[in-house]
């Protein structure tokens, strides 16, 4: 099963990802996650991206292209995975389609979680007043200025993904906004 979660930021994406990574058996695929452990770990693609991360841009497509494009071929990949946080920009779907191709993969859905703006910053606030109630570190972009950032990112450059997909017909919507079982409900249904 290979899937690609879509959504703003705060939709929930990491959420379901996390229960269809037990449904199916397959990894959970975040470049966000996969590029935070390279700012951690202070690998050159660290350095190179931290700055843009932290302020709430997006890294460039060739960085994250290449990230996934190894990642996938990985042992754990090979009954399928789901992309989280990728493709973010058109290049980045249109760079997907060429590599799935030349890897001899298919896509088995596509899906987006559709989600009110006006409740995306609670969504993310309270995600970071979480973390510190459980004694972690908040992520250095869950603050309100690189939101701000993050959501005309979305808007501008990953909005435009899920308009890419629906116009080849291959785009389906779950209701994000709903209580988090009843979009695990909803996932399910989709997913057949
Ligand atoms: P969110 O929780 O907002 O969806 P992520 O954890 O997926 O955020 O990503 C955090 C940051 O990592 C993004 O704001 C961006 O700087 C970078 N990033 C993650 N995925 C991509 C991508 N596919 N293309 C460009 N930048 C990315």
């Amino acid at each position: 099963m290979r899937l690609i979660l879509l959504g703003p930021p705060g939709a929930g994406k990491g959420t379901q990802a996390a229960r269809l990574v037990e449904k199916f058996s397959i990894p959970q695929l975040s470049t966000g996650d996969m590029l935070r452990a390279a700012v951690k770990a202070g690998t050159p693609v660290g350095l190179q991206a931290k700055t843009v991360m932290d302020a709430g841009g997006l890294v460039s497509d060739e960085i994250v292209c290449g990230i996934i494009s190894d990642r996938i071929e990985e042992a754990d990949a090979v009954n399928g995975f789901i992309l989280d946080g990728f493709p973010r920009t058109v290049a980045q779907a249109k760079a997907l389609d060429e590599l799935l191709a030349e890897k001899g993969m298919r896509l088995d859905a596509i899906i987006e979680l559709k989600v009110d703006e006006s409740a995306l910053l609670a969504r993310i606030e309270k995600r970071a007043a979480d973390t510190i109630a459980a004694g972690g570190t908040v992520r250095a972009d869950d603050n309100p200025d690189a939101f701000k950032v993050r959501l005309v990112a979305y808007r501008e450059q990953t909005a435009p993904v899920s308009a890419y997909y629906a116009s080849r017909g291959v785009l389906k919507t779950v209701d994000g906004m709903a209580p988090i079982a009843d979009v695990t409900k909803a996932l399910d249904a989709v997913l057949g």
